[in-house]
């Protein structure tokens, strides 16, 4: 496939991955050794606040209080469809048995996890909407403890409107405790919480690496780097729309790669016109996040039809896949490679990072070839079961036990003669 670069990214968002782990080990020790005390610590150290960890009910009542009620009934109007789309892939995972020889049953539960640990970050921007996600996903999952954690602003503690929307969705437990605290809090079952089973949503580095350390003692929905996303254009799209788009992805921060695949060469070049007169707009820090991340991470290329469009897709499996472009039907029946998918100019990658349902925990730098967002899935385990009548268990028995012997399993042989001995006293079996 032949791919023309207007722009070609100069880094990659992991550049700078560096010693992190090394750091992140470093404190995850200390914690777990510390222990409440020790979070406290790093809490004072990398947030500057010493106040109160867990959350009274108090505290979570005047945290509400100051949040204005046209906001709050945003946050519940994002709450609605978010559950409501949880709700319905709930309905998709179920109990089922199967008789698979006459006698021998076998059959798959599905058992929420017993406690989830959600963390919202609060470090550049107050991600409600991750609050929102995860918590409510667990709700909905049926999880028995749900702990969610995010960073508290120096000397005031969490942003309000994250604590409202933590407890709206069905927080038992609210931590003021970001970064790898907030992480080995849930983890470790510091400050009278249980101990996490799994650990779940979005952060920066530092976030993302005690999860990745963690994963195995602790399950976790997907290591979750910058955020990234690619749009698909064709020439019906408008490069206002379009440059906007690129433009709100980039502001997530400095190492959130923007791409632009484009069967239509005028469009990429009006786009990458467009782009800079848009950041220019921004606020302050959202315009040095953008610009940086469109300046480093950014790329805009063209190819030839919309196959040539689907194959980078399939390329880059990104986060986020945007398509702008005639006959979206054809484009959602082949593309396999996106954390989420959003068809057409009428939806934005922004509705789906804050309101309009599918979750916004989605995997990223590639992860989406082998994995999709957090789901309802995520906090439930689907185990299997089976049980045998004496007539079923014989030919099952006779199999294992040769099937062992030849792996030289003698052990598991056994467990089947006793059983043949047992139940068919008069049979000779080889
Ligand atoms: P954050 O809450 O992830 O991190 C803040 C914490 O980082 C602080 O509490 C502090 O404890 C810790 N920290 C800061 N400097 C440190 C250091 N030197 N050593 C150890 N710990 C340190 O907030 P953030 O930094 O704004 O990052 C949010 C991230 O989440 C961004 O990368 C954003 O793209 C991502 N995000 C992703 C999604 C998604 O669905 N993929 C959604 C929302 C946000």
């Amino acid at each position: 496939m032949t791919v023309d670069y207007l722009k070609k990214a100069t880094k990659r968002s992991t550049d700078d991955a560096g010693d992190v782990r090394a750091t992140v080990q470093a404190i995850l020790d200390e914690i777990e050794q510390g222990g409440d005390e020790a979070a406290k610590r790093y809490a004072a150290k990398f947030d500057r606040y010493d106040g109160n960890v867990v959350l009274t009910r108090d505290e979570i009542d005047a945290a509400a209080a100051q949040v204005p009620q046209k906001l709050k009934d945003d946050i519940r109007f994002a709450w609605d469809n978010v559950r409501r789309f949880a709700e319905a892939q709930k309905d998709t995972i179920r109990d089922m048995e199967v008789e698979i020889l006459p006698g021998l049953m076998a059959g798959q539960k599905a058992i929420p996890c017993q406690a989830a640990g959600c963390y919202a970050p609060g470090g550049r921007y107050s991600h409600i909407a991750s609050a929102l996600m995860t918590v409510t996903t667990a709700k909905v999952a049926g999880c028995g403890h749900i702990a969610a954690c995010s960073p508290p602003r120096p000397g005031v503690g969490i942003a309000p409107a994250i604590v409202y929307t933590a407890d709206l969705c069905g927080a038992d437990t609210i931590l003021a405790l970001g970064g790898v605290q907030g992480i080995a809090a849930m983890a470790f079952g510091l400050f009278g919480l249980p101990k996490a089973d799994i650990l779940v949503g979005p952060g920066n580095q530092f976030v993302a690496e005690a999860k990745r350390i963690l994963f195995g003692r602790v399950g976790i929905d997907m290591f979750a780097g910058p955020t990234d996303s690619l749009i698909l254009a064709d020439e019906t799209a408008d490069p206002h729309i379009v440059a906007w788009d690129l433009v709100g992805q980039a502001e997530h921060g400095y190492n959130s790669p923007v791409w632009l695949a484009t069967t239509h060469r005028p469009l990429a070049e009006k786009v990458m016109e467009l782009v800079p007169q848009y950041i220019d707009q921004l606020p302050a820090l959202n315009r040095e996040n953008a610009t940086r991340a469109w300046a480093d991470m950014a790329e805009v290329m063209v190819v030839e039809g919309r196959e040539g469009l689907a194959r980078v897709a399939d390329d880059y499996a990104p986060e986020h896949l945007h398509v702008q472009a005639a006959d979206l039907d054809w484009f959602l029946g082949r593309l396999q490679c996106y954390g989420s998918l959003f068809l057409g100019e009428e939806t934005t990658v922004a509705f789906g990072d804050k309101s309009s349902g599918p979750n916004h925990v989605l995997p990223t730098s590639g992860a989406a070839r082998y994995t999709g967002g957090l789901s309802v899935h995520k906090y439930m385990k689907l185990v299997t079961w089976q049980r045998a009548s004496r007539d079923a268990a014989k030919p099952v028995a006779e199999a294992t036990a040769r099937i062992s012997r030849l792996e030289g399993m003698e052990g598991h042989a056994r467990t089947a003669d006793i059983r043949l001995e047992k139940y068919f006293p008069d049979e000779q079996f080889d």
